[in-house]
C-alpha cells in the first residue's frame, strides 16, 4: 500500500504557520522561528529550535513533510552555469539553473511542467502543459539551490519552463513568500515574472500590488509577425499588451519592464524591427535583453548570425536604449529552456530501447 503522501511542509506561508499556532494553541513567535530556520537559513532541523514547543514539532513532524526533489542531472558549463533536473514528487521532471553574474547568483525557476501557450521558438512548449508546479515545489527549486550552493540565489526569475502568469496563484504565493522579511527577504526588484503577454494577468498583477519585477517577452512588434510565432497575441493582441505595460510602468513610477526580444533570423530581425522596438522600449523607459535563438532539434527557425545580432543591437543602443545580448549562459550545456529535461528523457528512452533489444 502507498503511504499517503504529507504536504509540503513548504506550502507553508507566515500567515499559515500563524494559524497552526494559533490552532495549538502556543505563541505566535515559534512561527518567526521556522521561518527562520527553513527559509532563511535553509535547515530543516526543526528539533534544534531553542525553546521550540514539543507540540508543534510533534505537529510539523506528523503532518507535514520536508522532503526535497531529487537531483537527476546537473550540467555545468565553464562559467560555472549549472543546469539542475529535479525529480517532482510524482516523477515530473523540471529544470532551475543557477547562473553565476558578477556579485549574485541568480535561479531561473519553472513554473510548470510543460507549457500551453505554444510559442513557436521554444521548446518546452512542443510537449503542452502537464500542470502547474505548486508554491511549495517553487520553493523547493529554492531550497535544493540552498543545498547545492550552500547560500540561496539572491535573484530570480521565473523564466525556466512554463507561463508564470497562467499558473498565478501559485506564482504569488511563491513571489510573496521569497520576499517576505522573515523569510529570504529578497528585494521585489530581484524578483522577476517573465511572461508571453497574459494581459488580463498583469492587470491582476497591478491590482494585488504583486511584490516583484516584470518582464515581458514581447518577441515581435507587429501582430502580423507576433500573430505568427506567439499564438497567445491572438488573444491579447500588441495594443492590448503596450496599453497594459503602459499602465504598470505609470502606475509604479519606480517600476520597469524589461523586454524581452527573441531573434529569430528572417522573421524579426530587420532594421524597421529594431526601429519599432526602439520606440517601444523607448516609451516604456525598458531595458531590451536580446536573446539569440537557440536552436533545437525539429526546430524551423535559425539563430541570424552574429553580425545581425550586433547590428541590432547597437542600433538600439545608438538610439538610447540599453540593449543587452543575452547568450544563453553556458550555450555548451544549455540550448533553449527545455533542453536538458529533453536530453535526459532521450538518453532514458534510447536505453529502454536496447534494454529490449537484448532482451
Ligand atoms: N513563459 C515565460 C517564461 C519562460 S521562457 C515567457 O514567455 O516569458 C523565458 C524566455 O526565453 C522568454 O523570453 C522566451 O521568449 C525565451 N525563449 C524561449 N525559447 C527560446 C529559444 N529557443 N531561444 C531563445 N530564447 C527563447
Amino acid at each position: 500500500m502507498h503511504k499517503p503522501i504529507k504536504p509540503s511542509l513548504f506550502s507553508l506561508d507566515y500567515q499559515d504557520l500563524i494559524q497552526i499556532c494559533d490552532e495549538l494553541d502556543v505563541s505566535p513567535v515559534h512561527a518567526k522561528k521556522v521561518m527562520g530556520k527553513v527559509f532563511r537559513y535553509g535547515a530543516f532541523d526543526l528539533e534544534n529550535i531553542p525553546d521550540f514547543p514539543k507540540k508543534l514539532l510533534h505537529w510539523l513532524q506528523e503532518n507535514t513533510s520536508l522532503d526535497l526533489p531529487e537531483i537527476i542531472a546537473n550540467q555545468q558549463a565553464e562559467d560555472s552555469t549549472q543546469k539542475l533536473l529535479m525529480r517532482m514528487a510524482d516523477n515530473k521532471d523540471v529544470e532551475s539553473v543557477l547562473i553565476p553574474a558578477e556579485n549574485r547568483m541568480t535561479q531561473c525557476i519553472s513554473s510548470q511542467v510543460g507549457c500551453a501557450i505554444g510559442c513557436e521558438f521554444c521548446l518546452t512548449a512542443t510537449a503542452g502543459l502537464t500542470r502547474n508546479l505548486t508554491a511549495a515545489e517553487m520553493m523547493q527549486q529554492v531550497l535544493v539551490a540552498h543545498r547545492t550552493l550552500g547560500y540561496f540565489p539572491r535573484n530570480i526569475v521565473m523564466m525556466g519552463m512554463g507561463e508564470p502568469l497562467h499558473n498565478y496563484e501559485h506564482v504569488a504565493k511563491f513571489v510573496r513568500m521569497v520576499t517576505h522579511e522573515l523569510s529570504m527577504a529578497l528585494s521585489p526588484r530581484r524578483v522577476t515574472i517573465s511572461t508571453a503577454g497574459l494581459v488580463p494577468a498583469i492587470y491582476r498583477m497591478l491590482d494585488d500590488d504583486l511584490p516583484c519585477s516584470l518582464a515581458v517577452s514581447l518577441n515581435a512588434t507587429t501582430n502580423e509577425v507576433r500573430n505568427k510565432i506567439m499564438p497567445i497575441n491572438q488573444k491579447y493582441p500588441l495594443e492590448d499588451l503596450l496599453e497594459v505595460m503602459k499602465k504598470y510602468v505609470g502606475q509604479r513610477s519606480k517600476k520597469r519592464i524589461l523586454i524581452e526580444y527573441v531573434l529569430l533570423a528572417g522573421i524579426n530581425d530587420t532594421m524597421d524591427d529594431a526601429k519599432r522596438l526602439r520606440d517601444i522600449a523607448l516609451s516604456l523607459g525598458s531595458t531590451v535583453n536580446i536573446l539569440p535563438f537557440n536552436p533545437f532539434m525539429g526546430s524551423r527557425f535559425t539563430r541570424p548570425s552574429d553580425e545581425v545580432i550586433d547590428m541590432f543591437r547597437n542600433y538600439l543602443n545608438d538610439a538610447g536604449v540599453v540593449a543587452v545580448v543575452r547568450i544563453s549562459k553556458g550555450r555548451e550545456i544549455s540550448a533553449a529552456c527545455g533542453q536538458l529535461k529533453t536530453e535526459v528523457n532521450q538518453r532514458a528512452a534510447n536505453l529502454k530501447l536496447q534494454r529490449s533489444k537484448t532482451s
